[in-house]
This record gives structure tokens, C-alpha cells and sequence, in this order.
């Protein structure tokens, strides 16, 4: 079977903990593409402090180099919030109902899941496969947690069915956060490899988190 991952997110600015994740994802669980999914306006969250032409530019120039990774533009098409589970739905309308579709997303996403619009249809349309972020413990709301009780499997096994599994996966732990790297750039600081060379450079010669 087919198995294509996805990982939104807001990527303001994408980093290491981003990149290198998503590598180790693809290995260890078998994906053959794993794109990441800018979002437009996160519902959940404050607004990026970025356009969105510049977030998904850094996205794109941050997969460039490993042929296993992409980017999916489609929130950043539409107006409004970015509903996941209206993206995943155009997905899985276009791959067809014969591959196996894994929604990926940190523990510090999953733990508020409970909030997202439809959250249980996500699993009509792809497996849930959430990478144990460190310092953020898996502490998922109570209903969240019952939903998933009874569709958890090995992360290996997610990419041998369509939808409706969830599986959890410890990676390498990468301590970066967008917020971190946002923090070092308005203070001046160095990003001591936080992000990629390529996208340190796309962040200065646009003169992007400045204020
Ligand atoms: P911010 O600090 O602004 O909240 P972020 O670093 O968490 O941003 P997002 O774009 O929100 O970045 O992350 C997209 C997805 O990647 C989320 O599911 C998040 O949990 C996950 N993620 C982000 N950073 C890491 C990391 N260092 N290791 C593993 N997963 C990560």
C-alpha cells in the first residue's frame, strides 16, 4: 500500500526539529513523501508573525535537499482558518481510498486536538501518528484519549491501513521551537543551527522577525 504522511503546522519559520523529524518519520515508518502543510490562519493559535508567501518559500527551500520530503500548499490557498480536516478530506478525494494517509503532529498539538472543528472525522480520512515532543508529555483531554484507546497500533503498522488508526513514536528528541528561533532573531542573538543555513539566510535577506 501506498502510504503518503503529512505535517502541519504553521512553520513560523520552519526548523531542524521540523526537518529532521520528518527524516526520521519517513525511515523509521515507511513513508514514501512526507509534506509538510503550511496553515493559512490557524484556528487554535495567534496569528504567524510571517506572510504566508515567505513561511511556505522557507518551507520549500527547507525540504529541497531530501527527495522524500514536500510541501502542501493548499491552506495557504484558500481564505479563512485553516480547517485540517477539510484538507485532509481534498487529500484523500484526490489519493484515492487505496493509500494509507498519516496525519502527524507533536504531542504539544495533539494534547489540544479536543479543540479542533471535527477533530473525530480526522480519522475518516487518514491515521493520527503523534511524535512525543520533548517536554510536552502526552496528556491528550479525556474524550480525546477514549476516541483513540481503541485504534492504537505500532507506528509501523499505520502505513499497512488507510485511515482510522492512531499510533504514537518517540524520535530523536530536537529541542527547537519556531518560538525559540523567533525569540534569538528579535533579541539579535545567533540561531546556533537552529534552522537550517539556507533558510538563516532567506530570514536575513528578507529581514524577517526583526520587531
Ligand atoms: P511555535 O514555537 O511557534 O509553537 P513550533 O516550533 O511548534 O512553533 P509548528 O509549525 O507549530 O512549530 O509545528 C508543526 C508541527 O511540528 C506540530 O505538530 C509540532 O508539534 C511539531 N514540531 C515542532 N517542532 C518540533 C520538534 N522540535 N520536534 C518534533 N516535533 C515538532
Amino acid at each position: 500500500m501506498r502510504a503518503q504522511g503529512i505535517l502541519g503546522g504553521t512553520f513560523d519559520p520552519v526548523h531542524l526539529g521540523h526537518i529532521q523529524s520528518a527524516r526520521e518519520l519517513c525511515e523509521r515508518v515507511g513513508l514514501e513523501r512526507l509534506s509538510l502543510m503550511p496553515c493559512h490562519m490557524p484556528p487554535h493559535r495567534d496569528r504567524p508573525q510571517t506572510a504566508a508567501t515567505h513561511r511556505l518559500a522557507m518551507a520549500k527551500i527547507a525540504v529541497a535537499p531530501w527527495s522524500t520530503l514536500g510541501v502542501d500548499g493548499r491552506e495557504l490557498e484558500r481564505e479563512g482558518p485553516s480547517y485540517t480536516v477539510e484538507s485532509l478530506a481534498a487529500l484523500r478525494a484526490e489519493v484515492g481510498p487505496q493509500t494509507s494517509l498519516i496525519f502527524v503532529m507533536g504531542s504539544d498539538a495533539f494534547n489540544s486536538l479536543h479543540r479542533w472543528h471535527r477533530w473525530q472525522s480526522l480519522f475518516e480520512y487518514a491515521n493520527i501518528l503523534v511524535m512525543q515532543r520533548e517536554g510536552y508529555p502526552l496528556l491528550p483531554a479525556a474524550d480525546v484519549a477514549k476516541y483513540v484507546a481503541g485504534r492504537e497500533q505500532r507506528a509501523q503498522a499505520l502505513v499497512e491501513q488507510t485511515a482510522g488508526a492512531y499510533a504514537t513514536i518517540a524520535l530523536t528528541p530536537w529541542p527547537q521551537s519556531a518560538t525559540d528561533v523567533r525569540a534569538r532573531l528579535a533579541a539579535g542573538r545567533s540561531l546556533d543551527d537552529c534552522v537550517p543555513p539556507e533558510i538563516e539566510h532567506y530570514i536575513q535577506q528578507h529581514n524577517l522577525y526583526r520587531d
